[in-house]
């Protein structure tokens, strides 16, 4: 499967990811004509003169290995303007405060990341005032019932971590319009690679870089994607002057270089994810398996219409205790137990067992099931994989 985006109709989405072609290097003026975007530690940068601001003065506020990589992402996204953080939360952080006053107004799915549920309950509600309308978002009637004039953030997670539960982006942009309200999209689990949400009307796209776009989970950061000039002005102030939140100039290389493999690596978590699922979904101390590619699951239209793929991640319900669950996970040798997600090696996570306390939510967002596994398929071979989980089960 290859993804186009209809905004970059020059170049083909894998071309795009590899950065060949006219749009792909920004070279340093006067400097040499890098295939690779160099890495750029310099904090500050020589004045041509008092008259005359160069384009890369100070690197807080402009790093020419930045300015590759937040071009490139921009790109691949199929938007104008994109910014690089420091974390996915900054990413999101930063996008909530330039978007939204205090007490301002939001209406956030119920489905987030429990960092993203942290930051909107006790950041943003409680330090700021804001009122949040958690809902569940897989309804876009519910969006409706909550979105009014006064509302200036509609935020949903598609698919979601750690349920994989889905929102019909169009249809909440649609809402979203009627109310002026910004529409932000966490398309993180999806990747740039099987989801394009300013197709298909948010406006704010945000990714945790950490996860598939580095790839390699040796990275932290986030990148935030438009197509708003004032929205991208507004991000920007915040990014660089007002909130000092920007990406590492070796990071940015580090993402830059995962990017280039992104296609490859997608198409075979996406084909290793839907083995996985498929294999649990026969097992018979698995309950429910939560994939977005399965026929079972609840939402497969959708995701077979918004998405082109079903990218890597999925989470399944196991027909045991705690301590039989906690068997089968010291029982794995190829899945590694761990938070994050993304890379190209296997994870597994129970939250329920590794991050108790962000499992135990307030009763505004969804319940995450005591029971509930979390799996990024990495891209070893699949066969391995089946046989790491029936080794491992009991
Ligand atoms: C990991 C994650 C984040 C947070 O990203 P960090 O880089 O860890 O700050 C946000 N959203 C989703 C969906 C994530 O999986």
């Amino acid at each position: 499967m290859t993804r186009d985006t209809n905004r970059s109709p020059e170049h083909r989405f894998r071309t795009l990811a590899v950065g060949s072609g006219p749009n792909g290097i920004r070279p340093v003026e006067g400097g040499p004509d890098d295939v690779i975007p160099p890495l750029h530690l310099s904090t500050t940068f020589e004045w041509a003169g008092s008259d005359e601001i160069t384009e890369h003065a100070y690197s807080r506020e402009s790093n020419p290995t930045r300015v590759a990589l937040e071009d490139q992402i921009a790109r691949l996204e199929g938007g104008e303007h994109g910014l690089v953080f420091a974390s996915g939360m900054a990413a999101i952080s930063t996008t909530m405060l330039s978007l939204v006053p205090p007490g301002g107004h939001i209406v956030s799915s119920d489905s987030v990341y429990s960092g993203t549920e942290k930051l909107l309950t006790e950041i943003l509600a409680g330090h700021f005032g804001i009122d949040i309308d958690f809902i569940d978002a897989r309804d876009p009637e519910n969006v409706a019932a909550v979105a009014d004039s006064d509302t200036d953030l509609i935020w949903v997670e598609t698919p979601s971590n750690p349920l994989i539960r889905l929102c019909d982006v169009r249809s909440i942009a649609d809402i979203a319009q009627d109310h002026n309200a910004a529409f932000g999209v966490d398309s993180t689990f999806a990747s740039p690679y099987f989801q394009a949400p300013l197709d298909l009307g948010a406006d704010v796209v945000v990714h945790s870089t950490t996860k598939y776009l580095n790839g390699h989970s040796d990275s932290t950061g986030g990148a935030v994607i438009t197509d708003d000039d004032a929205a991208f002005e507004n991000l920007a102030f915040s990014q660089q002057t007002g909130l000092g939140n920007m990406l590492a100039p070796f990071d940015c290389y580090l993402v830059a270089r995962g990017i280039k493999t992104l296609p490859t690596r997608m198409e075979d978590h996406e084909k290793n994810a839907m083995a996985v699922a498929r294999f649990l979904e026969d097992h018979d101390w698995v309950d429910r398996v939560h994939y977005p590619g399965l026929e079972s699951h609840p939402q497969h239209d959708l995701a077979a219409e918004q998405m082109s793929g079903y990218s890597g991640m999925l989470s399944f319900e196991f027909d045991g205790t705690l301590a039989e669950i906690e068997a089968f996970v010291e029982g794995l040798d190829i899945f590694t137990p761990g938070a994050s997600l993304g890379g190209v090696e296997s994870l597994i996570e129970v939250p329920s067992l590794m991050i108790p306390d962000e499992v135990d939510h307030g009763p505004a967002t969804a319940e995450v099931p005591e029971n509930l596994v979390r799996m990024s398929v990495g891209i070893e071979d699949v066969d391995d994989l089946r046989e790491d989980l029936r080794t491992a089960l009991p």
